[in-house]
């Protein structure tokens, strides 16, 4: 086996029908392609981290079967983040930012998804007062977070699922913050640095992720990853009128179900039932969910 595909929820919650539809996904990629599986947990954001959510998450794996060849945790990997952010800032490629969340809003412009595309005004105010390149990390006027400059062009991507695609995230988000003003690292930095160095080459995850891919292959290539993984993004489980899991539904905890005595046979039929990968509402074994999840893959 030379690939490597990962399971990386956020332990802000217990695990819902969401994730077991993803995992579902991650482990049919993984058969159909041969791959190790990686479980990350997740958990850059210390402030909505809770252990009985980490806890939780290996004890929902078990419980179903889903079996994985390794494991990390991003609170334990601090020092690796902070070499590839030293990498970045040696580069030039590193700002800090003193934008509020309100500045931020009233003087960029949106994309036409609505999010806000950073103009670089603070890259701009950093520059002109030095003329060596100066380092983000020595700056210690507070609060602050780091932005990475992204290079303005348009990053071709597959995915196995949705086609190709050709977007700029400069147009799409600009440069975008990597450390927040909590000194947390961000998603988009640390699942690059993560990726990068965990050695991922298939990404599996909901389409709700798509939009970030852009700026994770770019910030990867400055990071030094030109190839970036192979990208599939599932679609997710609906309702009758065609919207996501509801915030109720996602609320509604895979443990809630099983401390309930509902079986995982049930939980596997009721998740495949829901995300469309079989007819009726049957209970399914493991291999059976996996496999259903294969063949749409
Ligand atoms: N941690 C993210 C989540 O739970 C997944 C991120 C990813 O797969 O890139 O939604």
């Amino acid at each position: 086996m030379s690939g490597k595909t990962r399971f990386a929820p956020s332990p802000t919650g217990y695990l819902h029908e969401g994730h077991l539809l993803s995992a579902l996904y991650v482990w049919a990629a993984a058969e159909a392609f041969g791959l190790k599986i990686h479980l990350r947990i997740e958990d850059h954001d210390q402030s909505r981290a809770r252990p009985e959510y980490i806890k939780s998450i290996y004890e929902d794996l078990e419980w179903f079967g889903f079996e994985y060849d390794s494991d990390s945790i991003q609170s334990k990997r601090n020092p690796v983040y902070e070499e590839a952010l030293a990498r970045l800032d040696n580069a030039g490629l590193v700002y800090p930012c003193f934008c509020s969340r309100k500045q931020l809003e009233a003087e960029n412009p949106k994309s036409d998804t609505g999010e806000i595309v950073y103009s670089g005004k603070c890259r701009k105010v950093n520059t002109s007062m030095d003329t060596l390149v100066p380092s983000a990390l020595r700056c210690d006027e507070q609060p602050h977070n780091l932005r990475v400059i992204i290079p303005d062009k348009v990053i071709k991507w597959h995915d196995m699922r949705l086609g190709d695609f050709d977007e700029n995230p400069k147009l799409q988000c600009g440069d975008f913050p990597i450390r927040d003003r909590d000194m947390q690292w961000t998603y988009q930095f640390a699942v690059c640095v993560d990726d990068i160095d965990e050695g991922i080459t298939h990404i599996v995850r909901g389409e709700d992720i798509r939009s970030s891919t852009a700026r994770q292959i770019a910030l990867m290539q400055l990071l030094g990853r030109e190839t970036p993984p192979a990208y599939l993004h599932h679609s997710l489980i609906v309702d009758a009128t065609g919207k996501k899991l509801s915030k109720r539904e996602r609320a509604h905890s895979l443990r809630q179900d099983r401390d309930a005595g509902l079986s995982k046979e049930t939980l596997l039929g009721r998740v495949c039932f829901k995300a469309n990968l079989q007819p009726e509402n049957t209970p399914l074994s493991l291999a059976e969910a996996i496999s259903l999840a294969k063949q749409v893959l």
